[in-house]
């Protein structure tokens, strides 16, 4: 027997997310971002199962790259941040990574280097998020020096990052695609603007290569009821077991601290999950999970790997009975409201302690 928390990751379900994602908008391209290791899903795992589907792939930095052609993938890749130094522009090149210059120094190691060929390139605009990116001051002549250098291949990309697309009241969006189509006005090039939020939530985001993240791994970047994330299947289904069980009595308190306290009799289960394993300490109880299907919530606080949960109405519980903490059936965005936090962060801190077990439905 082996613990029984286990990260079971459907690949069937990513490439059914992938096929809905690029047909909201099937005149553009949608790249895979697969940064983080996949959203901690297995970057090469993910890569394999969309390769031939996505035209590109996007992840932070060179590293990230590297690994995925180790094992093979030959779809290009794009490199989110740029590269940080300029041994890697040789590295680039061999290897049919296409790299992001979203600073000087950046344009300036790629307009000086002497190459055999060029690369392909993606100027970073700054239109609001204020993280990367030529403000809209400098872009103009970031733009003349790509343009006018032989180290920059003919399709450069132009692109840009959206800071509030999940607020779908928040007019800061509006003025984010203003001054971008602002400054690609009159441009012949290709332009990028759309993470998930963006995709899903204004039409007007949509251009020649959406970036999607979030939304291919099945969990929306809204809170509420949104028609396309309804039909996203969870990829990551967090499972483990129940490995104690005790009735405590009315007054009686669970775990450490004893923040939980039993307002009848109650029957409360020891999970084999905790925040070593990527479940939030600072989890509120009440949070829910799955027992036999149904929800039940959990009880005192997140230990370093179990949790109590009160089943006191869940029927016929049992020692080695399966739980389910998130994704199949537990929308993630139910756990990360419980988390104060989002569910990137749950599922992009999955640690590598929790086996992944992939499967192919
Ligand atoms: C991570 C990232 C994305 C994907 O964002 P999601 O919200 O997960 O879709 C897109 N573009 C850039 C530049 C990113 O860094």
């Amino acid at each position: 027997m082996s613990r029984p928390a286990q990260a079971i990751i459907d690949l069937a379900a990513l490439r059914h997310n992938y096929r809905l994602v690029n047909n909201i908008d099937p005149a553009s391209q949608t790249m895979a971002v697969i940064k983080a290791n996949g959203y901690a899903h297995g970057a090469v795992e993910v890569a394999q199962a969309l390769e031939g589907l996505a035209p590109a792939f996007g992840v932070s930095s060179i590293e990230e790259g590297l690994a995925l052609r180790k094992a093979g993938i030959t779809t290009p890749i794009l490199l989110l941040q740029g590269l940080y130094n300029r041994d890697e522009l040789q590295i680039a090149l061999i290897q049919h990574f296409w790299i992001v210059v979203q600073n000087q120094l950046q344009l300036q190691m790629l307009t000086e280097a002497v190459l055999d060929k060029p690369l392909n390139v993606w100027l970073k605009v700054d239109t609001g998020m204020h993280r990367l990116g030529f403000q809209l001051s400098e872009a103009e002549q970031a733009y003349t020096a790509l343009t006018q250098s032989s180290n920059v291949a003919d399709n450069l990309v132009l692109a840009t990052h959206l800071a509030c697309a999940d607020e779908l009241d928040n007019d800061f969006t509006h003025q984010q695609l203003v001054a971008f189509k602002q400054f690609c006005q009159g441009k012949p090039e290709q332009t990028s603007i759309a993470n998930s939020a963006g995709l899903l939530g204004w039409p007007e985001a949509k251009s020649d290569w959406d970036r999607a993240g979030l939304i291919l791994y099945g969990a929306s970047p809204f809170l509420y009821e949104h028609e396309i994330a309804s039909q996203l299947q969870p990829v990551m289904t967090l499972k483990s077991g129940i490995i104690a069980l005790r009735k405590v009595e009315k007054g009686e308190r669970v775990g450490y601290g004893g923040i939980w306290q039993a307002q009848r009799q109650s029957l409360i289960a020891t999970v084999s999950i905790g925040y070593a394993d990527g479940y939030p300490r600072v989890t509120a109880n009440g949070t829910p999970v799955l027992v036999h299907g149904q929800k039940a919530p959990i009880a005192g606080r997140v230990s370093m790997d179990m949790i109590g949960v009160d089943v006191t109405d869940i029927h016929n519980v049992a020692i080695g009975d399966e739980v389910t903490l998130w994704g199949d059936s537990l929308n993630i965005n139910e756990v990360a409201i419980g988390a104060q936090t989002l569910s990137y962060d749950l599922l992009a801190g999955m640690p590598a302690r929790v086996p992944r077990i992939y499967i192919n439905r």
